[in-house]
């Protein structure tokens, strides 16, 4: 069950993510996460490492949304400069919102890859929508309120795969 929780993937940051590896693999498009993903979540705007990953994204026919717990002021506010499509409010893990991202990115399952930085969140919920979860190191060690829990059973579940040798990074 705890199966879940596990990404297929596990990398540094986003720059790690780069557009001509997943053309290769298939992939048309990303599901992201908002919050320690791309930005501190206290970091109000894109920086312009990640314009710069938007733009390489788009420069090669990989479409990017973005979907965020948070409220819509900070996803609005983030993710219309980008001029990028965004979810705000998505309620993850449910995979509402996973699949209506899916539905307007206008691609199957198998062409996108989720990408984030929490297991309670965007793993799950990717995992559970059928789709390809990458998990990134969270930008900065602090949370906003909300997740500092999530963290806690995060940190116990990420020692339970580590101790079954199903995941092998160290943070
Ligand atoms: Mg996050």
């Amino acid at each position: 069950m705890l199966k879940r929780f596990l990404p297929n993937e596990h990398v540094k940051s986003i720059y790690e993510i780069d557009p001509l590896t997943l053309k290769e693999k298939g992939i048309k498009g990303i599901i992201t996460d908002l919050d320690n993903t791309l930005v501190p979540w206290d970091v109000k705007e894109a920086t312009p490492e990640v314009i710069n990953w938007f733009k390489q994204m788009k420069d090669n026919g990989i479409k990017v949304t973005i979907i965020s717990n948070n409220k819509e002021e900070r996803v609005k506010m983030f993710s219309e400069p980008l001029g990028t499509p965004f979810v705000f409010s998505a309620r993850k893990p449910l995979s509402r919102a996973f699949k209506t991202a899916s539905r307007q990115m206008e691609l199957k399952k198998e062409e996108i890859v989720v990408v984030g930085d929490q297991l309670l969140t965007d793993v799950l919920g990717g995992n559970s929508a059928g789709l390809y979860t990458i998990l990134v190191v969270p930008i900065v060690q602090t949370d906003e309120k909300i997740t500092q829990f999530n963290r806690k059973i995060e940190r116990k579940i990420m020692n339970y795969f580590r101790k079954k040798g199903m995941i092998r990074w160290e943070e």
